[in-house]
């Protein structure tokens, strides 16, 4: 009850004692009680869902991180973050493990299927539009932005959010932003990123961001070009885990040090991949078919015309080293293919197998992902530290979807409906209470 709601039981209180019998000493005594608890809580600030939790989370994305690259080689400050923290023996991406189906089901506990961004390249049928990350009139438009992401939810409930390259955090979703965020440029040094990620951190508290999301590209560039076994991959997992060292020690110097929650999370791994073993869609799907291929390397959609779903369908399922499937036969374990965007088949190359539309596609990439999520090279990171974490703490497997709510427990608010558990990760946090 804040003062407004109060002030009918303060007035009638009022009513009382222009009514009391002044000489009864007993009812003076009980009305000043009254009066001055009534007074006291209408001084009170007001209680909300946000209130009684003012830690701030950041939490930053190192795409194609794969979840055993600290196994392979030296990254001190990972290690730091654990020790001081939380480490998860990997995270189960969704499929497909794609970069842009991955990040929007971490921000929104969906799976692609649920929010809409099925691949890294689609077919809205609905729409009666392609959507590819690498082009822009698709990129930004929001009518394929489906489900609530964090910052949306975040902000309907009175809080201050930021973003720096957040898939999705520069499209105006629900025509909503975060209330500071970059439009994606991919050249910009990671130490600005850094610097701007400080300087929020470092505003006043009225207009200081309770929620920082923050994105690197690599090592995915890197494991695309060498694989990830190569050394070159490995020196750029070190790098990385260098940017990622400054970040958490300039975090540590800040006065609000003890109040920030830092995550690191990787979208998905990389799998090695060879020129050699390539199956390529045009053998068997001639170009004449109505029969539209959106995708890339290894998982396409494809969106056969009515009458030739079967036709497609024979000439791809017994070919060797490719899985196929009809959109609604997909193992239910992938949550995948209800969804229009995929299309009415499915093609996911074998793990190791590469597929393309055409040979002229076959590049020279040793590595790539959006596998099968049972392929543990498809496994991703999660590390944590501060205030809401246990320390040295070693989380089992689990999946991205349940990012979501973990977020939203961090920050106090009420999620959206998501396709993730707060309870198969509450484990890690040093209280595990969770909101209804
Ligand atoms: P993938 O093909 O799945 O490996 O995608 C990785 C690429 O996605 C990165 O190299 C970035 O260039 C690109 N990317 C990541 N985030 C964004 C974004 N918010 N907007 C546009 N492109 C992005
Ligand atoms: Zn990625
Ligand atoms: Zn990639």
């Amino acid at each position: 009850m804040n003062f407004y709601e109060r002030a009918p039981a303060t007035g009638a209180l009022f009513l009382l004692f222009l009514k009391m019998n002044k000489k009864n000493l007993y009812s003076y005594v009980w009305f000043l009680v009254i009066a001055l608890s009534l007074c006291l809580s209408a001084c009170q600030p007001r209680v909300s869902a946000q209130s009684g939790n003012k830690q701030i989370t950041v939490i930053l994305s190192l795409d194609g991180f794969r979840w055993d690259y600290p196994d392979k080689t030296y990254t001190p400050n990972l290690d730091q973050i654990a020790a001081d923290g939380v480490k998860a023996e990997s995270m189960i991406p969704s499929f497909p493990s794609k970069t842009f189906p991955n990040h929007y089901t971490i921000v929104t506990g969906l799976y692609p299927d649920h929010h809409g961004l099925v691949n890294n390249s689609f077919f809205n049928p609905e729409l009666n539009r392609s959507y590819s990350m690498g082009a822009k009139d698709s990129r930004f438009d929001p009518a394929f932005y489906g489900g609530e992401p964090i910052w949306i939810t975040a902000k309907k409930q009175g809080l201050i959010t930021a973003s720096f390259f957040w898939v999705g955090s520069d499209v105006p979703v629900q025509g909503m932003n975060p209330d500071y965020f970059k439009k994606y440029d991919g050249s910009i040094p990671y130490i600005n990123r850094i610097d701007t990620i400080i300087y929020w951190l470092s505003l006043p508290e009225s207009i200081r961001p309770r929620l920082i999301l923050a994105y690197y590209e690599e090592p995915d560039g890197i494991g695309h070009k060498y694989g990830p076994e190569d050394p070159r991959t490995f020196e750029a997992v070190h790098e990385i885990d260098s940017l990622t060292g400054i970040l958490y020690k300039r975090i540590k110097m800040l006065a609000i040090a003890d109040s920030v929650n830092f995550i690191i999370v990787s979208d998905h791994g990389m799998g090695e991949i060879s020129p050699k073993d390539v199956v390529t869609l045009r053998d068997y799907i001639p170009e004449k078919w109505p029969v539209r291929i959106e995708g890339g390397n290894p998982i396409f959609n494809l969106y056969a015309s009515d009458g030739w779903v079967d036709s497609a369908y024979i000439a791809l399922h017994e070919v060797p080293h490719i899985k196929v499937w009809k959109a609604g036969e997909v193992p239910a374990y992938l949550n995948y293919g209800q969804n229009p965007s995929c299309g009415n088949i499915v093609v996911v190359a074998d793990s190791a197998w590469s597929v393309n539309l055409n040979r002229q596609l076959i590049g020279k990439s040793r590595g790539t992902h959006g596998y099968d999520i049972t392929d543990s090279d498809m496994h991703a990171i999660f590390y944590a530290s501060g205030p809401a974490f246990k320390q040295a703490y070693s989380q089992p497997t689990f999946k991205n979807v349940d990012i979501y709510p973990l977020l939203s427990h961090l920050l106090g608010i009420l999620p959206a409906p998501n396709d993730g558990d707060l309870n198969e990760i509450k484990g890690m946090l040093k209280n595990p209470e969770i909101k209804k």
